[in-house]
């Protein structure tokens, strides 16, 4: 299948307070977040219609912005407004929502305190991140490269930089064969996978990650409090590779993932079973209910 390149496209992208078209929301090449990585950025997914916990995804991207040390000249209401309109503007229901924010063009130094920041939010239809491969479960390569100590980076941020090491990890992956990487954190303990959060199911309890160095998915926060709301037991803690052995289930979470099974990891064998399916269909169902409803039944 031929790829359509993101630039030559028809519709329209919110662009600095106004949509505009398409194939015009272009930014000069010597803009501070293309050299120095000084950009953040969101991934949301509408379903029919409504985008799944819109305000916890514009307070991490305004968030992820200070974190980098600047400030989004929007409040969080006109955001959640843009993206909406971004959504309705281009006749998507069931979309993917991708804002994000960036240092201009007025300084192109390590310092950058004079430039412009400005944010932009593009939408497009993206059926899962694995497409075909997930229903049967997804297969993950050990990743040679490691999420970074807090003190190296800053890894609570959504910053672009930091998916740098996303993309070397899947490609490495890619080339072995696998579909993702899952990623150990400097520690070597279990972290992530290049775009969403892991899961294991051990003795029926449900494990995940403690996330003190990678992102707390809005996904993974959902998953634990379906979990909850279905009576498991979910702990968070430091999990180390060598016991992902006992784990009788291990599933995905992310925006783009959404809840996808796993059925290797390296060279260890997982079946997709029956916590996975719960969890993947109440979350299929909590996407598509009221956002009020939403924070009433699954607060997170
Ligand atoms: N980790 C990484 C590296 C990601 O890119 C994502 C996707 N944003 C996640 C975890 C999951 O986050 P969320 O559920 O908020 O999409």
């Amino acid at each position: 299948m031929a790829l359509v390149p993101f630039d030559d496209r028809d519709g329209q992208i919110w662009f600095d307070g106004a949509l505009v078209p398409w194939r015009e929301a272009k930014l000069h090449v010597l803009s501070h977040g293309l050299h120095y990585a000084s950009a953040v950025f969101e991934g949301e997914r509408a379903y029919a219609g409504e985008i799944f916990r819109l305000r916890a995804h514009t307070e991490r991207l305004l968030a992820s912005a200070r974190l980098l040390g600047f400030e989004i000249p929007w409040t969080a209401e006109q955001i959640d407004a843009a993206c909406r309109q971004v959504v309705a503007a281009n006749g998507l229901v069931d979309a993917y929502v991708r804002p994000i924010a960036w240092r201009g063009t007025e300084q192109l130094s390590v310092s950058a305190q004079q430039t412009r920041i400005h944010l932009a939010i593009a939408t497009w239809a993206w059926p899962n991140l694995f497409g075909d491969n997930r229903m049967k479960g997804v297969r993950l390569d050990l990743a040679n490269w490691k999420r970074p100590h807090p003190e190296t980076a800053p890894t609570a941020s959504k910053a672009a930089g930091l998916y740098m090491i996303g993309t070397l990890a899947k490609h490495a992956a890619e080339a072995a064969g696998f579909e993702d990487a899952l990623m150990l954190d400097w520690r070597g303990q279990v972290a992530e996978a290049t775009g969403a959060n892991v899961f294991f199911v051990m003795n029926g309890a449900l494990h995940t990650p403690t996330p003190d160095c990678f992102l707390d998915g809005i996904t993974r926060r959902s998953v634990m409090a379906l979990a909850r709301r279905r009576q498991m037991e979910v702990v968070e803690r430091a999990i180390l590779p060598a016991e992902m052995a006992r784990a009788t289930e291990v599933f995905l979470a992310g925006t783009a993932a959404e809840v996808t099974p796993v059925r290797r990891i390296g060279s260890l064998e997982f079946t997709p079973g029956q916590v996975t399916g719960t969890l993947l269909r109440d979350f299929e169902q909590l996407v598509r209910t009221a956002p009020a409803e939403v924070e009433r039944t699954a607060p997170i």
